[in-house]
């Protein structure tokens, strides 16, 4: 565990919508490199969560400081060193690859070499290179999620938010795409929150935040949650923090 200071904390956040509590004092910190799980059934709270720490919204209590500071105080600030992948696609179909990443880039004032050096970068990452010139429509589901988060690295973000990016993909591709980002955690030192409902993908995460119905019901290391509801993985783990889950897609 680092000394650092953390670079996202929430202090006793809620949120309701009419009669809903979404989120209820919610409190956690997240530090430079951490690979931290959000785990949550739907409707636990995970999106409203992100849509507050991207600056969408406000909470109705409580504060949220990403890289020291609030919304409020400078949001252009912080979103120029915030990487955010939503739960929706927000990738242009009709676009190419290329295209994408270069419109979104310029919104964050890249240009010129420095800009195609960047889109480079990330399209050799995620092993799309030679797709560059393909319309997202005629990719893949893993390879237009990968366009989108090679988008959301293009600016160099210390902190990459991730609301359930592997929706839509099969077995292979969650795995791939769960090691691709751990390995990108620990080689560009990113910090990474990557909400889920699906147990397997958070088994090596730093530490799982568990969130049900709105609040934080655990914040541990995989081993920390298997010991503390003595069960022997994580997913038995999980039932015991959040009840009865029904099947989920
Ligand atoms: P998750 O992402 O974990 O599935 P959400 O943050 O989307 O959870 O939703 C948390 C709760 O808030 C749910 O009960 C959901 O129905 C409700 N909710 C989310 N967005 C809205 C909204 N815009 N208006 C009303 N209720 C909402
Ligand atoms: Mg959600």
């Amino acid at each position: 565990m680092t000394t650092t200071e953390p670079i996202l904390t929430l202090r006793d956040v809620s949120k309701s919508y009419g009669r809903i509590d979404a989120l209820q004092d919610v409190t956690f910190d997240i530090r430079p490199g951490e690979f931290v799980g959000l785990l949550g059934p739907n409707g636990a709270g995970k999106s409203t969560m992100f849509q507050i720490i991207s600056g969408l919204f406000a909470p109705d209590a409580g504060t949220v400081t990403v890289f020291g500071k609030s919304h409020a105080e400078g949001s252009a600030a912080i979103l120029s060193q915030l990487g955010v992948v939503f739960q929706a696609r927000s990738v242009d179909l009709d676009m190419t690859i290329k295209e994408n990443l270069a419109f979104h880039g310029r919104l964050f004032g890249l240009s010129g070499r420095r800009l195609k050096a960047c889109i480079g970068e990330q399209v050799e990452r995620f092993g799309l290179s030679d797709l560059q010139a393909r319309k997202v429509r005629q990719l893949s589901g893993g390879q237009q999620r990968k366009v989108e988060i090679a988008r959301a690295l293009l600016n160099g973000p210390r902190l990459l938010v991730m609301d359930e990016p592997t929706a839509g993909l099969d077995a292979p591709s969650r795995r791939a795409l769960v090691q691709d980002m751990r390995d990108i955690a620990t080689e560009a030192g990113v910090a990474i929150l990557w909400a889920t409902h699906l147990v397997d993908e958070i088994e090596g995460a730093d530490r799982v935040i568990v969130l049900n119905a709105g609040r934080i019901v655990a914040d541990s290391t995989p081993d920390g949650l298997r010991e503390t509801t003595n069960t022997p993985d994580l997913t038995d783990a999980y039932a015991v923090l959040t009840g009865p889950q029904k099947a989920s897609t």
